[in-house]
């Protein structure tokens, strides 16, 4: 991966059309120690909404909380498009979507949970979180010296539902996410699909900024055709993504540059 850097803001600045997709944990904020805590900074949602009310911009946060979840943490921004779940439930303005066979997922993923209450003993500092077409077992307050018993514990009660096919078992940053993922479905897709459905009116540039693994398909959908950053503060990561950029906070930073830029570059044709 490359650094991002002063010209590639600048290109992204000054394209006519943009499309930028953020993913919302670990890359507009801060990885934190509760996920209900990750609450969006009033300045990054002013940002963002500055920045959807250009002409020719449009934003999607592509996360994989829960819909209800997302919006609640990020707040309005009302011109955004809000995808939950990695893009099965998705909200704008204008539209609502549900990916078709969610309603039934929902139930099998609620026997699940209550299959993985039954058998994991419980442990302080572990947490099962509720996302309605999923279950994440976060872990990062257990202590170090019960990680492992845990993860079999898990291992051992989610495989029987792991060979029905129809969830997917990832590891994220210090949590276990049980999804109900249909096999054609993931970030990568919804992102195509995203432009597909707003993007009739002319060409618009893809910018993708993601941390985690299940941003890596987004990263691989867009190689050709978009600008693609992982946030992280390893470089040499192996990664799908051509760029990366530190931290959130450098992600708000561009933002900023970006606004302002834009406002210079488009006067007049700004709403
Ligand atoms: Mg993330």
């Amino acid at each position: 991966m490359r650094c991002f850097n002063d010209k590639l803001a600048e290109k992204i600045a000054r394209a006519p059309r943009v499309f930028f997709f953020f993913d919302y944990d670990g890359t507009l904020t801060p990885i934190v120690q509760r996920p209900e805590k990750a609450v969006l900074k009033k300045d990054v949602r002013e940002s963002l909404r500055a920045l959807s009310r250009f002409k020719g911009v449009k934003i999607a946060i592509v996360s994989g909380r829960s819909l209800k979840d997302l919006q609640g943490v990020a707040g309005p921004i009302p011109g955004a498009i809000y995808a939950g779940n990695h893009g099965l439930e998705i909200k704008s303005k204008d539209f609502n979507w549900i990916y078709p066979a969610a309603k039934q997922a929902a139930k099998v993923m609620a026997r699940i949970r209550a299959d993985l209450k039954k058998k994991i003993r419980p442990v302080a500092g572990m947490l099962l979180e509720n996302k309605t077409l999923g279950i994440s077992l976060h872990y990062r307050l257990v202590p170090e010296s019960k990680v492992a018993s845990l993860y079999a514990q898990f291992q051992k009660a989610i495989a029987p539902w792991l060979r029905l096919g129809m969830i997917r078992v990832q590891e994220g940053k210090k949590v276990w996410e049980v999804r109900f993922r249909p096999r054609l479905w993931h970030k990568g897709k919804i992102v195509q699909q995203l432009l597909k459905k707003h993007c009739q009116g002319g060409r618009f540039l893809p910018v993708f900024f993601g941390d985690d693994r299940t941003d890596e398909d987004a990263f691989g959908a867009l190689s050709s055709s978009g600008i693609t950053v992982k946030v992280t503060q390893n470089p040499r990561a192996v990664s799908k993504a051509r760029y990366y950029i530190h931290s959130p906070a450098e992600v708000f930073d561009f933002l900023r540059y970006l606004i302002q830029s834009r406002r210079a570059h488009f006067r007049g044709i700004c709403s």
